[in-house]
């Protein structure tokens, strides 16, 4: 087992893209373990907030750790993995496989072209059956449903074995009726595999069902705790926060209220 303390450390972190500040003062410690769920209206900066994270934007002001070492001396990229929001855009025409995808996720770490070996096959074949789609290794991508397509671009992340993950509304495009399949996989991934997650989600109604905590943000942090806790928090605080009617505790999604970037 790993002995790190903390996946993630913000402390007093700002970000602002040109004149307006869109992050400020973020503190924050995310656990091995944890599995958290990011929610916040649209525009409260949760993108950016992972683009801090990842190391694709520096910070105006603060400090991130991550794996307890200063985001400008930390190199083990490999050991976070990363699902965008744009992952599942593959059109029908699109003509690699499900199992070149996969393997994509070797090569991109390092940005450096190269032949693939057997062990590289093997490697995406596990993390394929770890999502339950090994099934469909020789399927063209762009044949597959959202949801299955979201399954893969998991897989591509976990062939590098990342024991932190990031995924960015990894429900959007998952047929309604597979959502509980979805979160029954990201639940595995996190118990199972002890792989520590970050979810941003719109999802408000679900998140604290599957999540150990819950980081809600407009710019600012609102609320880090316990799913249980966050459960506690007010549709009046939330509606404030949102700045429109949310009902945390209904299925009904902000996103069927049409709250959609
Ligand atoms: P969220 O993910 O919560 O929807 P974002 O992090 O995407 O929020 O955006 C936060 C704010 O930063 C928004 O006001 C958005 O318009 C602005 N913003 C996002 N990306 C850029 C950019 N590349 N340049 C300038 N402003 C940006």
């Amino acid at each position: 087992m790993s002995t790190t303390k903390n996946i993630l450390e913000m402390n007093q972190v700002s970000f602002k893209y040109d004149k307006e500040i869109v992050v400020k003062d973020i503190t924050m410690t995310i656990k091995p373990g944890q599995f958290l769920g990011l929610v916040g209206p649209n525009g409260s900066g949760k993108s950016t907030l992972i683009k801090l994270m990842l190391g694709l934007l520096k910070p105006t002001r603060g400090e991130i750790r991550l794996f307890d070492k200063p985001i400008k001396h930390f190199r083990q990229w490999e050991n976070i993995g990363f699902v965008s929001q744009k992952a599942n855009s593959f059109n029908s025409g699109f003509p690699a496989t499900v199992l070149e995808v996969v393997k994509m996720g070797l090569v991109s770490k390092t940005g450096m072209f190269r032949f693939f070996t057997k062990k590289d096959k093997e490697k995406a074949i596990e993390a394929l059956k770890t999502v339950e789609m090994e099934k469909f290794l020789h399927h063209p991508i762009g044949e597959l449903s959202g949801g299955q397509q979201q399954r893969v671009f998991i897989a591509r992340a976990l062939v590098s074995e990342p024991s932190f993950l990031i995924l960015d509304e990894p429900t959007v495009g998952v047929d309604a009726k597979h959502v509980s399949d979805f979160y029954q996989l990201l639940r595995k991934l996190n118990k199972d595999k002890g792989i520590t997650l970050l979810m941003v989600t719109h999802d408000i109604g679900t998140i604290t069902e599957h999540a150990s905590h819950v980081v809600c943000m407009n710019k600012t942090i609102h609320f880090h705790g316990h799913s249980d806790e966050y459960k506690e928090f007010s549709d009046e605080d939330l509606n404030q926060l949102y700045g429109h009617p949310v009902q945390q505790l209904s299925h009904n999604h902000a996103h069927e209220e049409g709250d959609r970037s």
